[in-house]
């Protein structure tokens, strides 16, 4: 999952980068409204984290206009102010969630959780997929009841494949499932993540679709009868 976080505090969103980091999600930060948009436009992010109090712009606002210009991604958003008003004027601007300040970090990746899982439409936080299970909420990944072990941008990938299991994926929308905006990639750094998610769950599991993407494939064993191996 792809997080964009916009809060100014510098420690506090250190803190959520960290924290998130740690439980297998690729997190970007901006510090203000205007850096906000700018990697809005410049990035596919699955979920934004929005601090109410951003020095150039009140968060609000910022929301308001995001969704009248058509954003369409959850937002949940932070408020350190307890008051009744905050919470409902966010949610009437747009918004899908709000943690109040201070929070559990664990609270936060719950509610990221379910907030994508909302999206995909699905009603328990496990994502099964043939012989596949994967918990967003614990990381954990199994094949044939086997517990997998994935590297956190092996996992990044196989969650944005999971969460979009019948469209083609760009090579530049998995890129951004599984870096932030900040990071250098080098240029087969993909097909390195590709490869190694096909040797632990079997080569089917990644579709190429020639000259467009890639697709969420059959995992495990039905792969390697299907294709022959
Ligand atoms: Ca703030």
């Amino acid at each position: 999952m792809h997080v964009l976080l916009a809060e100014d505090d510098a420690l506090i969103a250190s803190g959520i980068v960290a924290g998130l980091m740690a439980q297998g999600l690729t997190v970007d930060h901006a510090a203000t409204a205007a850096h906000t948009e700018t990697l809005l436009q410049a990035a596919d992010f699955d979920v934004l984290i929005l601090d109410l109090g951003l020095p150039d712009a009140d968060g609000i606002s910022l929301l308001r206009r995001l969704r009248a210009q058509g954003l369409s991604l959850p937002v949940l958003i932070l408020t350190a102010r307890d008051a009744v008003s905050d919470r409902v004027i966010g949610l009437q601007a747009g918004a899908d969630d709000y943690l109040l300040k201070p929070f559990d970090l664990r609270e936060l990746a719950a509610r990221l959780h379910t907030l994508q899982r909302r999206v995909s439409g699905r009603s328990v936080n496990l994502i099964e997929h043939g012989s596949l299970s994967y918990d967003p909420s614990t990381c954990e990944t199994r094949l044939d009841g086997r517990a997998v072990d994935l590297s956190r941008r092996e996992q990044a990938l196989l969650q944005a494949l999971l969460h979009n299991p019948r469209r083609v994926l760009s090579s530049d929308q998995l890129k951004d499932a599984i870096y932030g905006f900040a990071e250098d990639v080098e240029s087969n750094a993909l097909n390195v993540h590709i490869h190694h998610l096909r040797r632990k769950l079997g080569n089917g599991i990644v579709e190429t679709v020639r000259g467009l993407g890639y697709r969420l494939g059959p995992a495990g064993d039905a792969a390697r009868q299907e294709s022959g191996q």
